[in-house]
């Protein structure tokens, strides 16, 4: 039997994290435990599986701190570094179960086999280096993550093309500026959905708060969840009560089920 999805918030921050490094920011030095976020990073389990969307610089405290003993696969949204930056931490689950799966566009794959050369290697490798099974997504081309299908849909962070996936009635999107109204119909009907909100002022390569209210307008998933959070968006708590009822600010260990 296909179990429901189990949703773990891993990272929620924008590509600093929060707080941010010598900041003196009134959100950076808040003991709210909901305004200290770390890169964003998703956790999607089920069954005995686990799935990753991105692998920032904090992958190993967040594998850490969820206990996750397994590593099915790595989806990839895009190549920016709080994103990608943690890839050599697959290390343990590679000496465990062998080469792990990663799920990305072709130019991600390229640009990851540059920035981790020993990772993808074939000769000469350095013994300890972990090693991935690549898999190229395609926009428009469904395909298998254990026994559930990923649905890739495409937006665009500034002029960089990055992938957002859907699995079953969960959709994940972040570090989006625009987006087709084709790859929206993709979207339709989901309940969970998770969108990048960066911060109230416009900025060039992410949704505003605005912004995302009003793709959540438009889509009327059953629940939705802001991520990739800058400290200028302001406390957590405060935040919160500005939002519509079934919209809430995602916090690093949030859990999700459906
Ligand atoms: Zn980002």
């Amino acid at each position: 039997m296909v179990e429901g999805l189990k949703i773990t918030f891993l990272g929620t921050g924008t590509s600093q994290g929060i707080p941010v490094i010598g900041s003196t920011h009134p959100v950076c030095s808040s003991k709210n435990p909901k305004d200290r976020r770390l890169r964003v990073s998703v956790l999607i389990s089920w069954n005995n599986h686990n799935f990753v969307i991105d692998c920032g610089p904090d992958f190993r405290q967040q594998m850490l701190r969820e206990k996750v003993t397994k590593l099915d696969g790595i989806l990839f949204t895009h190549e920016h570094a709080d994103h990608t930056a943690g890839l050599d931490d697959i290390r343990p689950y590679f000496f465990r179960q062998g080469d792990i799966p990663i799920f990305a566009h072709e130019r991600v794959l390229t640009s990851l086999s540059k920035r981790f050369d020993y990772i993808f290697a074939d000769a000469n490798r350095y013994p300890g280096a972990p090693a991935v099974k690549t898999n190229k997504i395609q926009n428009n081309n469904p395909f298998r993550i254990a026994n559930r299908t990923a649905i890739p849909i495409e937006a665009y962070h500034n002029r960089l093309q990055v992938f957002g996936f859907r699995i079953g009635d969960f959709t994940y999107l972040t570090d989006v500026k625009t987006i087709a109204h084709e790859e929206l119909t993709k979207i339709k009907g989901t309940k969970v959905f998770v969108v990048n909100a960066l911060r109230i002022e416009p900025h060039h390569s992410h949704f505003n708060l605005e912004e995302a209210l009003a793709l959540v307008e438009e889509l009327k998933p059953q629940k939705t969840y802001f991520t990739h959070i800058s400290h200028h968006m302001g406390f957590h708590d405060e935040v919160e009560k500005t939002l519509p009822k079934n919209v809430h600010l995602a916090y690093d260990g949030l859990k999700v089920t459906l």
